[in-house]
């Protein structure tokens, strides 16, 4: 099959012809449709996530069809449309996995980071970690699974909220910018200084302030979520929030964040980060999407092109989500 193939010597993938995966007991061989591209590929490939396992097949955010069960394996029947998110496998026994915390495991496996992805024709997978997805176009439905899904980890952080900012208007908060909407929540976008076109972009997906991150919000906002990776936003958006606010981190790589006054922290407002993702909370945000509309903005590249589309995702010029076609569905 085909792989875009990661050495570790250089942040340029290699097309290689590698043999198929096998399916082992519990899993499943899924011919891939398409892969989404996320910033957390970039953080592997750039050498910020810094244990890979080697050499690596990226991607995280697969749709596909189940082609073979392994070996004893119980799950969707061959010709199914699943999905394949970072969490790829647990153990199941340690504490975290025993409280409901599995995206805490300590002995994880992620999917395109120590355990091969989808940047390929075939993938192997845990069955108990893959979701069954909707028909309908691959491309769309792609970012769904690592965006959509930790953005909607990160709403949940937020708490009850009737003001949300977003800081960093990308993939996973064109995303949640929709739900939100859909919920009835105000939404005040911050992207880029003077990126007016992702301004424009969060307006038309229903948000009601769109402006650049170093502007004062226009309210007082009762949660922000980070999804830019720049420390310097936790302090600016900590001044944004209400007593008791929270400031939640979605992304799994951020620069340092510069300190700042206690006072900012006062009134028992909360900085927290997410980490990974549940598969209840797939079993949550799935249906919400649907039922929410959500239509994904993606660009889409053939599979050969995945340099070109982590570099367009490295310069900040993609509007939406960067997806890779690998099959027509
Ligand atoms: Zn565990
Ligand atoms: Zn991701």
């Amino acid at each position: 099959m085909r792989a875009m193939v990661f050495t570790g010597t250089t942040p340029e993938l290699q097309v290689q012809e590698v043999p198929d995966p096998q399916p082992g007991p519990g899993q499943v061989l899924i011919a891939v449709e398409a892969c989404g591209v996320c910033r957390t590929d970039l953080h592997v490939v750039d050498g910020d996530l810094t244990d890979p396992k080697l050499p690596l097949i990226p991607g995280h955010e697969i749709v596909g069809r189940i082609a073979r069960l392994g070996p004893g394996t119980e799950g969707p029947p061959v010709g199914r449309r699943v999905g394949v998110p970072w969490l790829g496998h647990t153990c199941g026994v340690c504490r975290y996995c025993q409280g409901g915390q599995e995206n805490l495991c300590d002995a994880p496996g992620f999917t395109g980071y120590t355990l091969n992805g989808g940047y390929a024709d075939r993938c192997v997978a845990d069955a108990r970690f893959v979701f069954e997805l909707p028909e309908g176009d691959p491309v769309a439905l792609a970012p769904l699974l690592c965006a959509g899904l930790i953005g909607y980890r990160s709403y949940r952080m937020a708490g009850e909220v009737q003001r949300l900012g977003l800081y960093g208007f990308g993939a996973a908060a064109h995303i949640l910018c929709q739900i939100a909407v859909h919920q009835g929540v105000e939404v005040f976008a911050f992207t880029r200084d003077g990126d007016v076109t992702a301004q424009d972009f969060a307006r038309r997906l229903g948000a009601v302030w769109a402006g650049g991150s170093s502007e004062k919000s226009p309210v007082e906002l009762d949660a922000a979520i980070l999804f830019a990776p720049v420390g310097a936003l936790v302090p600016a958006a900590l001044k944004a929030v209400r007593k008791g606010g929270v400031v939640v981190c979605g992304g799994i790589h951020m620069s340092d964040i510069p300190a700042f006054p206690y006072r900012d922290l006062w009134e028992e407002r909360v900085i927290r980060s997410v980490a990974n993702l549940t598969r209840q909370d797939g079993l949550e945000f799935f249906p919400l999407a649907e039922a929410a509309g959500v239509r994904t903005e993606t660009v889409a590249y053939a599979l050969e092109d995945a340099n070109r589309a982590l570099q367009d995702l490295r310069t900040g010029r993609l509007q939406g989500a960067a997806v890779l076609r690998i099959a027509d569905g």
